[in-house]
């Protein structure tokens, strides 16, 4: 018959623009650059050219296909016998991933600026559907590098938890939920921590970060302006006595999971099964 490649670009062709938005950010050598070109050619009909020449200077947006393997949630019941499987790959599912600058003094600010403004949109075409924060995962016994790790972290899930609770709106509806993937990569090194453990270490991190956030608040909080403000900018449950545990934030509806894989190891099932579960988490986000 006819190429599956074809089969692609014609069906790319017809298909409607993609509507869901995902921010990936991250620290610098996270993988973060790898994983947009790996997702970019994997997506690629074979007639366009890649323009493989992503820099991590600039924010790039691309549009990617989810495999149609991969279940989405409005049809996460699809088996690979299933003939709905076969509409599938005719129209494949489609998302936009906007890849923030990794470099130098100002990338956490650049990375909060646009987390602030698409999560803030009304506009569904800039609508935001889900956080991907990725972390190298071997990088992390190194206390520098999982403290500005965690304090990146912190502070994205610190955005989501004021715009959850509608800090500055008077809006009654509630803002609808942004989830949070943890990507914890290069698994394929064999000094990587596993998932359960970057999981735990940025915990016990946050941790540290707010309670001392809480405790600057408190010597500053004469006055009652800097009590009121102690509440919203405390990460979790406002007092902050007990242990951080992204659970907590589920109170909220903000869900954040760790999972591991591997960009450097898509291609070789054993790495924690490459980008898979990570393309599986978005395909349950649509
Ligand atoms: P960014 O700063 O977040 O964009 O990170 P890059 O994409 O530039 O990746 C930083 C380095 O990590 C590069 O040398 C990548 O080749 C490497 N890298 C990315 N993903 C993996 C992975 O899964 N395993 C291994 N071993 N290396 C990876």
């Amino acid at each position: 018959g006819v190429p599956i490649f074809l089969h692609l670009v014609f069906y790319r062709a017809a298909a409607s623009p993609p509507s869901s938005n995902f921010l990936l950010l991250g620290p610098s050598g996270a993988g973060k650059t790898a994983f947009t070109t790996l997702l970019e050619s994997k997506s690629a009909p074979a007639t366009k050219k890649l323009h493989s020449t992503h820099t991590s200077q600039t924010s790039t947006l691309i549009t990617v296909t989810l495999p149609p393997t991969v279940p989405t949630a409005s049809n996460r019941y699809r088996s690979v016998n299933d003939p709905s499987l076969k509409e599938a790959s005719k129209n494949p599912v489609q998302y936009r991933l906007r890849d923030t600058p990794g470099h130098g003094k100002l990338r956490a600010s650049q990375g909060i600026a646009e987390l602030q403004a698409m999560a803030t949109s009304t506009d569904t075409k800039t609508k935001l559907r889900g956080v991907i924060f990725m972390v190298d995962t071997a990088a992390l016994v190194d206390e520098t590098i999982l403290r500005d790790t965690a304090t990146y972290l912190h502070d994205v899930l610190l955005v989501l938890q004021q715009r959850a609770l509608g800090k500055g709106k008077s809006s009654t509806k509630r803002a609808a939920e942004i989830p949070v993937l943890v990507a914890a990569n290069k698994q394929d090194l064999f000094t990587a921590l596993p998932p359960g453990s970057v999981r735990e270490k940025l915990e016990a991190e946050i941790d540290r970060i707010r309670k001392s956030k809480t405790k600057g608040l408190m010597d500053a909080s004469m006055d009652s302006a800097a009590l009121d403000a102690e509440e919203e900018d405390v990460l979790g449950d406002d007092d902050a006595q007990g242990v951080f545990g992204f659970k907590l934030l589920e109170q909220v509806g903000i869900k954040v999971d760790v999972t591991g894989g591997a960009v450097k190891g898509d291609q070789q099932e054993e790495f924690g099964s490459g980008v898979r579960r990570w393309e599986e988490w978005v395909g349950m986000c649509l």
